[in-house]
């Protein structure tokens, strides 16, 4: 069937949903249906602020938001319905030398998006805005490009814009079914018992996601919380137009409304509404003033404006709002029902959000892809264990204060951890593990001895945790170190189909002898790279497949759907083995010790697996690296993990081998040249950007999933990934950064950190393929801005540590 022909039926008419439709509309699918349980915009969207805000964490975002300015200046003319958007510029007022440097970091990223934040100190923001109290602020940044929007009208011009484009609304129909039939969404059944059948659902339910979701087994981790500002009575010297102004440290933002003042909070200790305490069909919801609650917000308002003290409240609005546990919507295709589609939990950025979220969900819907790098906010970043109710609400208390709080590089959520532990995680402990959370699961990020740190200590200058990861780092170079690996995702894949399936899916050859690893990628059909993993054939019809511990839905999801036509089964074991890096060049000398097989090179090649006998248990070793020395990853069952490690610990002391945290991983990895999914490698990156053409084998009998578009892709590329190392500075390289070579912006880094072994400050970044040095060109003169300082980039020709890879392979 056509895609665009598909019988659609959005869920939901608040701002998101009536995006998505019209969008859907303007891509011309004559089939969409959306279904309101009540009237257009009763929900959550009716109440909202309005503000329209377009620079946001990170570049990807920033795109999405940016896309409302555009819409407003065509859906006006184009549905004859006014929005109400006024650009009035907005203000970061801030008190923290700290939040200027990460507003500076933010205002470079969004320099490559075309938004142009200005700084200014705190004396020129008092004369510049004399209302606003600036003695005790650090300084400020302004952007001309904020600004707010009536979100009726907007919703309003929506509606109007999708019916004119021939979709069809239905006020008063709440769905109270989805019939779901091998894993396909086939009919919603609404209020008045009629079933529509369908070919895909859209879940653009709002607060009422999650249950929307239940009816269809679907997982959408989301909960509401009491989120409330005040308006004030007319204020007649107020400055016009007033910028929306964001108190960072006070949790709040102040914009204008009709010549009064609106000040709304993200308070840290958010009231949690339960949505199944009134009935579902209940609309314009508000709650209870709760001025207790707001008291310390509203006397951060007077002290920042100190005219909010002799002005009277018109209005206090307490609405419902949802939060995901991350503060990052929920977009995409959902793991468990093939054709439903979810885009909810907006964070209180709904209004701002929902023209770009309804484009890129109709692109979505329509392509079967996501039209951009959308992984921050697919919903397959959660696990089910993440819509775990307890969970939830505990985490969602801290994402409201998460909206306004600094983001510190490796910040850590303090709420909801501990949920997934390794079998070793009391032995690390013991060990000086200090713990962060990944995926749910708490990983050693590094081993503190004495006097080094023992708990994070956040900052955008030399991090914490640089000494102790240099001295891992040292040790696993001189010795060995070893490295906790279980939340790997173990995906096994067997049956009679197995090797065809894996041969459609994957670039590289992995029909090999049995026991042979094998790195390769995954490619959509447009050659974008969906996965990175690494393959290992452990019988003639069974693989292991290890990926990240955040892809693994994804990941699943991926293989699953692209290998539909194979007789395979695909088994995610992931929680049943635990598993240990032992690295370095003494770990061979170690693992003899206890292994009843040989580890000579000769008789156990580099990337090679077996099942052997180590301290008395049976496991799967695999010779690999990530770090860059010779080692082994030994995968074992739980039940002896323990045991294993405590006889391999009590050998290390003789081997000067030691414990080595994540942070050691990742400094060796960077310094390796390794990439990271979802870092320099994604969907809107194909192999020959990122260098990874000998993981492809395209002359491999009967192609592979992605093999068209990669041929035409012998093509020139426009952008190239490049490494590159800090030319004469130590500066905190993160990603999203802006490069230049000449003073023009060329790209941006992806990723970056210290190498240790090699004293190296280091950072990959996409840059104009024009850019790219050639053979005898490495001495050109590239930046990077980090907070408004340019950093000089000298680019490097191979990886700085061993780069033919010999330490691996002795
Ligand atoms: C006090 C406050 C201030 C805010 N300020 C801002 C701001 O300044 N800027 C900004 O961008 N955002 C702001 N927001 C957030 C914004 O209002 C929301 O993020 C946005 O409205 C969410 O839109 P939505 O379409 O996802 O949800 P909703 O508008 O809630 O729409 C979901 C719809 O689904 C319907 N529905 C539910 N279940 C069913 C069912 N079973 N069948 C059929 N229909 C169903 C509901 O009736 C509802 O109409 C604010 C929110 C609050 C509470």
């Amino acid at each position: 069937m056509n895609p665009l022909d598909q019988h659609i039926i959005i869920i939901g008419g608040g701002a998101v949903g009536l995006s998505t439709a019209y969008h859907l509309g303007k891509l011309g699918c004559p089939n969409v249906l959306l279904l309101e349980q009540n009237e257009l915009t009763s929900g959550t969207s009716w109440h909202a602020a309005g503000i329209v805000g377009p620079l946001r964490a990170s570049q990807n975002l920033t795109d999405l938001a940016k896309y409302a300015l555009e819409l407003v200046e065509t859906i006006e003319s184009e549905t004859g319905q006014a929005t109400g958007y006024k650009r009035t510029g907005g203000l970061w007022l801030t008190q923290s030398a700290d939040r200027i440097t990460e507003l500076r970091r933010i205002a470079a990223m969004g320099e490559m998006n075309g938004l142009h934040g200005e700084f200014m100190s705190a004396g020129e923001l008092g004369e510049r805005f004399p209302m606003i109290n600036h003695h005790d602020l650090a300084g400020a940044m302004y952007l001309p490009q904020d600004g707010q929007i009536n979100p009726v009208d907007l919703c309003m011009a929506l509606a109007k814009g999708a019916r004119a484009n021939g979709v069809e609304i239905r006020e008063h129909t709440g769905v109270t079914g989805i019939v779901v039939e091998n894993g396909i969404a086939k009919s919603v059944v609404t209020d008045s018992g009629e079933k529509i059948e369908c070919d895909i659902v859209v879940n653009c339910g709002g607060l009422w996601a999650r249950s929307i979701g239940e009816l269809a087994g679907v997982n959408v981790p989301l909960h509401a919380v009491e989120h409330m500002y005040v308006v004030t009575e007319p204020i007649p010297e107020l400055p016009q137009p007033w910028p929306v102004c964001r108190d960072m440290e006070g949790a709040l933002y102040i914009k204008e409304d009709a010549g009064k003042l609106v000040l709304g909070v993200f308070e840290p200790n958010a009231k949690l509404w339960d949505h199944n305490s009134v009935d579902r069909k209940a609309s314009y919801l508000v709650f209870e003033e709760d001025w207790d609650h707001v008291e310390p917000m509203l006397k951060a308002g007077i002290n920042r404006i100190p005219r909010f003290e002799t002005i009277g409240v018109s209005h206090f609005m307490t609405g419902p709002e949802s939060f995901t546990p991350d503060t990052r919507q929920l977009m995409g295709r959902s793991a468990e029902v093939e054709n439903f589609f979810v885009a909810a939990g907006m964070n209180s950025l709904g209004i701002m959000s929902s023209p770009g979220v309804g484009k890129a969900m109709a692109d979505w819907v329509v392509q079967g892809r996501s039209p951009m790098d959308l992984w921050e906010v697919d919903i397959m970043r959660f696990q089910p264990k993440d819509n775990d109710l307890g969970f939830v609400r505990e985490r969602i208390i801290e994402a409201v204060s998460n909206q306004f709080d600094m983001h510190w590089p490796l910040k850590q959520y303090k709420t909801g951890r501990n949920r997934t532990r390794s079998v070793w995680h009391e032995r690390m402990a013991e060990l000086g593990a200090v713990f962060g959370a990944t995926a749910g699961w708490e990983r050693p990020l590094w081993f503190a001895r004495g006097d080094e740190p023992h708990a994070i200590e956040y900052g955008y200058g030399d991090q914490c945790w640089w000494p102790v990861a240099e001295r891992e780092s040292k040790m696993l170079e001189r010795s060995g170190a070893l490295f906790e690996l279980s939340p790997f995702s173990k995906i096994f894949v067997q049956g009679p189909d197995a090797v065809a399936a894996l041969q459609w899916i994957c670039t590289n050859n992995v029909d090999v002898p049995v026991g042979r690893v094998v790195y390769t990628l995954m490619l959509n059909e447009k050659a974008g790279i969906e996965c990175e993993l690494t393959v290992i054939r452990t019988a003639q019809d069974q693989y292991l497949l290890t990926t990240a511990s955040l892809t693994r839905i994804r990941d699943i999801d991926w293989v699953v759907r692209n290998a539909r036509q194979f007789d395979i089964e695909v088994i995610d074991r992931t929680d049943e083995f635990s598993v240990l890096g032992v690295m370095g060049p003494n770990a061979n000398l170690l693992l003899s010790e206890l292994c009843d097989t040989s580890l000579e090179l000769a008789d156990f090649p580099f990337a090679t697996s077996r099942v052997v006998t180590v301290a008395d248990t049976e496991l799967r070793a695999s010779r690999l690296s990530f770090v860059g020395e010779s080692g082994w990853e030994l995968m074992i069952a739980n039940d002896h993990a323990l045991s294993v490690l405590d006889k391999i610990l009590a050998k290390c002391k003789h081997h000067e081998i030691g414990m080595a945290g994540l942070m050691t991983m990742e400094c060796c990895r960077l310094e390796k040249g390794y990439l990271h999914w979802g870092h320099e490698i994604g969907p809107e990156e194909n192999p020959y950007q990122a260098h990874l053409g000998f993981a492809v084998r395209k002359n491999k009998p009967g192609g592979f999933l992605g093999l068209e578009a990669l041929l035409e892709l012998d093509l020139p590329q426009h952008k190239s990934l490049v490494l590159f190392e800090a030319g004469n500075s130590r500066p905190l390289l993160l990603h999203d950064e802006p490069i230049y070579l000449d003073g023009k912006w060329i790209g941006r880094t992806t990723s970056g950190g210290v190498g240790f072994r090699t004293g190296k400050f280091l950072c990959f970044g996409y840059i104009d393929t024009d850019c790219v040095p050639g053979a005898c060109e490495y001495s050109r003169e590239f930046e990077v801005k980090i907070a408004g300082e340019l950093h000089s980039l000298v680019a490097l020709p191979s990886a700085p540590y061993d780069p033919k890879g010999l330490r691996m392979r002795t």
